[in-house]
């Protein structure tokens, strides 16, 4: 059994933004990002009826190894409380307007529980997500453009988390992503995407930290269609199983891992 947390921001699914959320968001901003979430929400409900998160988790609770847990911002403790955390075997995370509201001491507190070996797996707009860009120490920077047409290449056809997925996957809308994608060198590159822009994107990358394994996958933006895609739940699932933990490391410290966010190279 692999217990899954899959936690996401939720702003822009229920069209609110809070203000008690981003304290230190400037008013102009808050107005900014107030609009544009109300202004996806009916999109998003078009496209998913059941929600961007509540689609995928209905596809992943398909898995009999998988207990999932659905949290977001909204819920106590920014939705991860420490006993949540010290039971999750593997974080899914999914946020995009909310970023900056993750407070440092929870981004730090993953961090450090994947170094102990929890398995870490970020969707899409998590490029820029706190624990992510802290694990790895970079900005996460890239380009994007909104709905292009897609091409995901398996380019690492023997890796756990490619089996049973075709040499390439069309999705006819997806945001556009492309590098230079500012990360470190992943441990393994699984897939490339192309779009009609030309551009090229590294979109499933592999890394371990200490003990844990982290696993990014860049389809996923809240307008498009793709957690509908049988092809990307299966990669989402099947990264879930390769990021699992194998063993874990209760007084395992690194200190010669990142673990301030003032040493992330901005
Ligand atoms: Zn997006």
């Amino acid at each position: 059994m692999i217990r899954v947390t899959i936690w996401y921001e939720y702003a822009q699914e229920i069209g609110v933004l809070k203000r008690e959320m981003v304290p230190g968001m400037s008013d102009k901003d808050f107005e900014f990002f107030s609009d544009f979430v109300k202004s996806r929400v009916e999109r998003i409900k078009e496209v998913y009826p059941k929600g961007l998160i509540g689609t995928l988790s209905e596809a992943l609770e398909k898995d009999p190894e998988f207990r999932i847990t659905l949290t977001n911002i909204y819920e106590k403790d920014y939705g991860l409380p420490d006993e949540l955390l010290e039971n999750t075997d593997v974080l899914v995370w999914w946020s995009h307007v909310l970023q900056d509201a993750v407070p440092d001491s929870l981004a730090m507190k993953i961090v450090k529980r994947v170094q102990k070996g929890m398995g870490f797996v970020a969707l899409h707009s998590a490029h820029k997500s706190k624990p992510f860009m802290y694990l790895l120490g970079t900005s996460g920077t890239l380009k994007w453009r909104e709905d292009d047409f897609c091409r995901v290449w398996t380019v690492n056809p023997a890796h756990p988390i490619a089996q049973g997925i075709p040499e390439m996957i069309e999705l006819q809308e997806e945001e556009m992503y492309g590098e230079p994608f500012d990360v470190p060198k992943p441990d393994d590159n699984i897939f490339i995407s192309w779009y009609r822009g030309g551009e090229v994107f590294r979109s499933g990358c592999t890394w371990t930290r200490g003990y844990g394994k982290i696993f990014y996958f860049q389809p996923g933006h809240e307008t498009s269609p793709n957690y509908h895609n049988p092809y990307i739940q299966k990669i989402i699932g099947q990264g879930i199983h390769w990021a699992a933990p194998t063993v874990y490391r209760e007084n395992f410290d690194c200190p010669n891992i990142l673990t301030s966010p003032e040493s992330l190279c901005k």
